[in-house]
This record gives structure tokens, C-alpha cells and sequence, in this order.
């Protein structure tokens, strides 16, 4: 499989590379990673996220090379896309068929991911769902390709590993993604560096948000499941940015007895993005897909159309049969 992304890697000149919407770490940094690979053996690249760049990753190198409007990639016409992180068309944004609805000739599409609902939706298919992150895949790839790896691509690397392993303490971190970062290190990373670039560069506007956050922080009847929940009005008021929110969810995670952190957030259009996480054996996944979403065991999401009085005890319900069958 992975011979198959390098003869079709080698055989191409031009490349679109994307990824999700709501881009996280991984999106960005295997993204990048692949820009940086491959504008360094000379190629043409166009890399595309349907959402903004969120700030702390803007020290990557060619992060300022990432269009963000449909406009600018419109017509365009590439010999291979790669697509990192998504499950399927529809998350990368681009619409359901890109060459319908955005008169994209996409070329023979590389679809590489970690997500075990992933849909197959490329010519050629990578998705292992065992690694942590998107990264690490593409470090084999890059590894097997015999060229060279080289610093701007490993900061890439270790910052997509880093981000999905959150800084290496969740279930999903294993040898293999120390294995690599320990490589990735070895090529010069500075692990110190890159948590200051990523977890210790808030604008003062993420503080203001958080407050506000947490004065919603509300739990089941038994202490199992916290939840809180981020308005327009917050963010208007904060003049903070949607990707601002990254790791709010994590603080009713933290809570001793919490199996099941949830966060809503309420979108511009109306409705609400909503966020699981959750400990061990408890899956998420099967929470978001309920709705219409998906993701991992441990970290899902969906979106879910009403008012938050009605969203919220759909989703409280479905968590507790959840909770419930668990127990069988
Ligand atoms: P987050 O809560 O950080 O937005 O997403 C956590 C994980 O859930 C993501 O890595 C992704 O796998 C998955 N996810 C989030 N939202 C959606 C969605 O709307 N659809 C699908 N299929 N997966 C989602
Ligand atoms: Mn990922």
C-alpha cells in the first residue's frame, strides 16, 4: 500500500493537499508535512483547509501557503490530491463531489487516515487506525520513500504526533509514536520548543473564553458526564476565534468519576457542534455516530440542528443508555 503512494507520489508533478474542517494539529501538521516534503524535491503544491489556520500552528513552515476560500482553488486541476485526518469528502468541505461542486479535477486522490469509520473514498487508501496520529503514517511513507527527512517536515511530524497523543498521554499513545517522535527528535526537533509554540502561545481572548466556559459546566445526576457549552455570544463577546476552544473539553475530563467530557458549541448558522471525549473502554464514537458524526473511542463529534434546550437532553439520553449498555 504504501509502495503504491510512492510510485503515484513519484509519478506526479502538481498536488492538492487537504484535510478537515475544524483543522486540529494532526490536520495541519501531516498537511504540511507533505507541503514541505514535496516542495523540497521541487513539485507543485496547493494545499487547501476549508476553516482557518488556528494560531499556534502559523510557526509551521508554509502554513501562510494554505488557502482558505473556495474561490482560490476553483478550476483547478492537480495530478494527485492527498487527503489527511478526514473520513470521508464531506469533512474536508469541499462539498460531496468536488468536481461538481467546485469544478476540481483532483487527479488520482491519496486518502490517508487513522479513523477505523474512514470510508475508502480515495483511488488509493492508507487508513490504520492503530497509529495515534496521521503523522505517524506519513513518517513511514517518507521513511520508504528513501529521500530525506528533513527538519521543517519533522516539526511537522512531531507536532501532528504530539497534538492527537495529547503531548503523548492519551490511549492511543504507544512505543511506535515514541519510536518515531524519538527519530523525529534525533533530526533536531526540540520537543520544549514546540509545546511553547502550540500549548503556551494563547492570546489573552482564550482566558476570557474559558471563564466564561466553565461558568456552564454542569454534570449528571451521578457525576458521570460533565458537560460545558460555548455561545455565539461568548465568542462575540471575547472576540475570540472558534479554534480558540481546543482542549476546553478536556477540563470536565479531568474531573475525578467523569467517564464522559461534553462540549456544545453553538455555530454561527445555528445548532451546535458537539464534542465527546471519554476515558478507557467507553466508546464515543458510537455516541456521534448516533447523530450523524464520528471519530474515535475515546474522541467523536457531530453536529446536531435545534436549539440547545432540545439538543441537550437528546444527547444526555443517548449518553446514558450508553453508559447503561456499558454496564450489561
Ligand atoms: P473534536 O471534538 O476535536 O472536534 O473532534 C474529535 C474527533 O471527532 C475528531 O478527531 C474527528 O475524528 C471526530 N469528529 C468530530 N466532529 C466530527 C463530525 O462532524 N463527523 C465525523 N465523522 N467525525 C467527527
Ligand atoms: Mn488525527
Amino acid at each position: 500500500m504504501i509502495e503504491e503512494v510512492i510510485r503515484a507520489i513519484n509519478n506526479a508533478e502538481s498536488f492538492f493537499l487537504t484535510s478537515h474542517l475544524n483543522p486540529d494539529g494532526d490536520a495541519v501538521g501531516s498537511l504540511l508535512a507533505f507541503n514541505c516534503f514535496l516542495t523540497e524535491q521541487g513539485r507543485k503544491t496547493t494545499s487547501f483547509l476549508a476553516d482557518p489556520l488556528p494560531n499556534n500552528f502559523s510557526f509551521l513552515t508554509n502554513s501562510d501557503t494554505i488557502l482558505n476560500s473556495l474561490k482560490d482553488i476553483r478550476g483547478g486541476s492537480f495530478d494527485v490530491t492527498i487527503v489527511v485526518d478526514s473520513t470521508d469528502w464531506k469533512r474536508t468541505g469541499l462539498g460531496s463531489d468536488p468536481m461538481v461542486d467546485n469544478d476540481l479535477d483532483l487527479g488520482t486522490v491519496i486518502n490517508i487516515d487513522h479513523h477505523e469509520s474512514n470510508d475508502n473514498f480515495g483511488h488509493i487508501n492508507i487508513v490504520d487506525p492503530e497509529t495515534s496520529a496521521v503523522g505517524e503514517i506519513i513518517y513511514d511513507i517518507i521513511a520508504a520513500s528513501g529521500l530525506p527527512l528533513s527538519l521543517d517536515v519533522a516539526i511537522c511530524l512531531y507536532t501532528a504526533i504530539m497534538t492527537d497523543t495529547g503531548n503523548f498521554t492519551y490511549s492511543n499513545t504507544t512505543a511506535k509514536s515514541f519510536e518515531i517522535s524519538e527519530k523525529l527528535v534525533k533530526i533536531g526537533v526540540r520537543p520544549d520548543k514546540i509545546a511553547e509554540e502550540i500549548n503556551e502561545n494563547y492570546p489573552i481572548s482564550r482566558l476570557e473564553l474559558l471563564r466564561m466556559a466553565l461558568d456552564t459546566l454542569e454534570f449528571s445526576d451521578d457525576y458521570s458526564v460533565g458537560a460545558i457549552t460555548i455561545s455565539q455570544d461568548m465568542l462575540k463577546k471575547t472576540n475570540a476565534g472558534p479554534d480558540i476552544i481546543e482542549g476546553f473539553i478536556d477540563y470536565p475530563r479531568y474531573i475525578s468519576g467523569v467517564k464522559i467530557a461534553v462540549l456544545f458549541r453553538e455555530q454561527k448558522e445555528g445548532g451546535y457542534k458537539v464534542s465527546f471525549r471519554s476515558r478507557d473502554a467507553i466508546d464515543v464514537s458510537r455516541i456521534a455516530e448516533r447523530f450523524g458524526g464520528g471519530g474515535h473511542t475515546n474522541a467523536s463529534g457531530c453536529s446536531i440542528e435545534g436549539k440547545l434546550d432540545e439538543v441537550k437532553p437528546k444527547v444526555f439520553d443517548v449518553i446514558k443508555s450508553t453508559l447503561k449498555e456499558d454496564k450489561k
